[in-house]
């Protein structure tokens, strides 16, 4: 349940409001110039070292650098335009009254999707001499925000670039967004008389809707339509390739994927479109055999059996004219440059290039015309363009640092502890390490009988916690680490609690174990001490987020900076546990720091809409953004739920809640077990609430 599809949001548009910031005028950098020179001692820390570590430049080109200050930067046109920090524009939205999490669309990126994929297939076209045109068009079930889409709607004029329904109410989006003429209106998904009566009548308009048969009934709904109407529809129909994707969503090819017709169906579909005399208006071939192809064969394979399917369509007497490849183009999530699920081995250019050249070959082979190619890129349109930003609300650690010596009186376990503390080397780390774990278990088992007290079984545990982090230091040394250590690094993982509810803002993370790169946006000129899982504010043990990118595979920890205290707070860096033995994995008591905060970026796609209200956190506020030449201008705002708002989606009224704790208060004075004073705080705290955000305020 998206609840930002909710129509009764109230957005606010601040449209044109041209941002008085001076800190934060862009910046202009040049992207190379504005390294920090690293000419101190090789150990220290540079931002060329954090560059490496959280793979920017792998995910992140052209859009996302780190500058001098050690700040994220984005450069909405690429290597074109000029650059924002992206901590000072944080720190410039609070100010005002933008609270994080906070969800960053810039509308500039979005752009540079739109002109590179057309840009790539306008290289392509040129170089095999292809003698027709490319009419990309965006499948809307990718981001349905109507600023976004409108956007998109805009950029893509001069390409005349067309939008893709995949539902009844994603066509009503796409038929009143959609103006561009020539554009196409790719109508998919499951339809009904009322959506195909729509989508015939939107040619009267000026439109180009072509439905696409996706389903055996849907050929005789279309026929009947179309004659009661007396307009001839333009039709496609979808393929079931044999040809299927890989990784997560191959199944969506196949002779038993949910969509399209196998190719008996579509032999018949043909000729129940001849008998009714309107095989002409069979003009579009489509197929879609998932998304995330990481593999540029799996690309190839699918295009060659689809061309084959298109130029037998063309000799059967259907006015062939298109050919839609569908979605399927990847996103570098980690930035690998690989065929691993998060990743992708090619780049939009060698897409293009494979798609053009197969097709004009087959049609070439059959003297056929060249068909209009279509495809219906969402990921690699809509996922750099929108960047979540979040705090960190405190830290856990584990008992770290150098434990009091022991003393000739203290339990024989907790001395053992002590000894294998002492005794570990380069050598023994490993044997050290199982007997660490055997002496804490036993601490255990003696606490469970009585024969050891509660403030030595603390003690044990300590010097348990530290034997295994002088272990991880060691192993973290070596070339080769033992299988039996390999979980420690785990083990011993900080947990930073983020002001975020992974179910709602990344849910895919969370479902199908999706990667995105997660990095902080300043302090990038510090080394990242701390190695820590995130846990959001749901109480659910799912959301939190322990798999990270990595050059290989993914990783279990993320490279964090310790949280440093605000000024007059007692300990200078929050959590560094130092002898100050916080119980394993229980939050701080968290003294005031100062705001950390990390990104999520590439979630531009499907995470939105996905999101969902669990423990009721809603939607989080969003930000348009777009470059002037004088800095920036917030294009919109769109105010994340309010809690009023999230309680009305499981049906409960602000006034019946008021007035409920209203009615409680006045009978605990009456029976005077609340001062008058005590029941006015707690009204006007309840009632505060009610209009603010479901996130926590820093
Ligand atoms: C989901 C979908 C797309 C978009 O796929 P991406 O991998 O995001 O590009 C395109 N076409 C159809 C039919 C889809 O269902």
């Amino acid at each position: 349940m998206g609840a930002r599809s909710t129509a009764a949001k109230a957005n606010s548009d601040m449209e044109s409001v041209e941002s008085a910031e001076q800190a934060v005028k862009a910046k202009l950098q040049a992207t190379n110039g504005s390294k920090a020179n690293s000419s101190q001692s090789p150990n220290a820390w540079s931002i060329e070292k954090s560059e490496e570590l959280y793979r920017i430049t792998g995910w992140g080109e052209p859009y996302f650098s780190i500058n001098a200050a050690g700040h994220v930067t984005v450069s909405p046109e690429g290597d074109r335009g000029g650059s924002l920090d992206l901590f000072d524009l944080v720190n410039a939205l609070k100010q005002r009254n933008l609270g994080l999490p906070l969800l960053i669309r810039f509308s500039d990126i979005l752009q540079d999707r739109i002109e590179r994929l057309n840009a790539a297939f306008a290289k392509a076209i040129a170089r095999y001499n292809y003698p027709g045109v490319y009419r990309g068009v965006f499948p809307v079930k990718c981001n349905q925000q109507r600023h976004l889409v409108e956007a998109l709607v805009g950029f893509g004029k001069p390409h005349q670039f067309g939008l893709e329904a995949g539902s009844k109410p994603e066509l009503m989006i796409a038929l009143a967004t959609l103006k561009t003429p020539g554009a196409l209106l790719i109508c998919n998904g499951y339809k009904d008389r009322e959506y195909i009566e729509m989508a015939i009548l939107a040619q009267q308009l000026g439109q180009t809707p072509i439905i696409v048969l996706e389903q055996v009934e849907e050929v005789s709904l279309v026929i009947e339509a179309g004659r009661k109407l007396g307009i001839r529809p333009i039709l496609g129909v979808r393929a079931k390739l044999s040809s299927k994707g890989v990784g997560r969503w191959g199944t969506s090819a196949g002779d038993r994927a949910k969509f399209g017709l196998t190719v008996p169906e579509i032999l018949s579909t043909v000729e129940q479109l001849r008998a009714a005399n309107m095989l002409d208006s069979l003009q579009l071939l489509h197929y879609h055999i998932g998304s995330q192809i990481s593999s540029i064969a799996v690309v190839k394979t699918a295009i060659q059996e689809a061309s084959q399917i298109y130029v037998e369509l063309a000799k059967l007497g259907a006015a062939m004219k298109y050919l839609d490849v569908g979605g399927g183009l990847g996103v570098d999530y980690d930035g690998s440059k690989t065929n691993f699920y998060a990743s992708k081995n090619y780049n939009v250019q060698n897409y293009a290039n494979d798609v053009i050249a197969e097709v004009k070959e087959a049609c070439d082979e059959r003297k056929l015309p060249v068909p209009t190619l279509v495809s219906e890129s969402g990921r690699a349109i809509a996922s750099h363009q929108s960047v979540l930003v979040f705090d960190v609300l405190s830290t856990s650690e584990v008992p770290s640092g150098v434990p009091e010596p022991v003393q000739e009186t203290e339990h024989l376990i907790v001395r053992n502890l002590y000894e294998t503390y002492e005794s570990i080397t380069v050598e023994n780390y490993q044997e050290a390490y199982h007997d660490a774990t055997q002496f804490k278990e036993e601490a255990i088992s003696l606490f469970n009988f009585g024969y050891v007290s509660l403030p030595e079984r603390a003690r044990a545990e300590r010097l348990y916690w530290v034997c295994c982090e002088k272990i991880l230091a060691i192993a973290r040394q070596q070339e080769y680490v033992p299988d039996d250590l390999e979980d420690l690094e785990k083990i011993m993982a900080s947990i930073y609690y983020i002001n975020l509810s992974v179910f709602q803002s990344a849910p895919d993370s969370w479902a199908i174990d999706q990667l995105f790169p997660i990095m902080p946006i300043h302090r990038l000129d510090e080394e990242p001490t701390k190695r820590a899982t995130l846990a959001d504010l749901t109480c659910d043990s799912d959301g939190n987020i322990d798999q990270f990118i990595d050059l290989k595979d993914v990783k279990p920890v993320l490279e964090l900076h310790p949280l440093i205290a605000e000024k007059g707070s007692r300990e200078s860096a929050v959590g560094s546990g130092k002898e100050s033995y916080p119980t394993p994995h229980s939050p701080l008591p968290t003294p005031s720091h100062k705001p950390y905060y990390l990104a999520m970026f590439l979630g531009g796609a499907y995470q939105e809409i996905m999101g969902n209200l669990h423990n009721l956190f809603g939607d989080t506020n969003a930000v348009h953004i777009h470059l002037t030449p004088k800095g920036y201008e917030i294009e919109h705002v769109v105010k994340g739920d309010t809690m009023t708002e999230v309680l009305g989606y499981v049906q409960y009224d602000s006034e019946d809640l008021i007035e409920s704790i209203r009615q409680q208060t006045e009978l605990a004075l009456q029976e005077k077990r609340i001062t008058l004073q005590e029941s006015q705080l707690l009204l006007q705290n309840y009632e505060r609430s009610l209009s603010r955000y479901t996130y926590l305020s820093a």
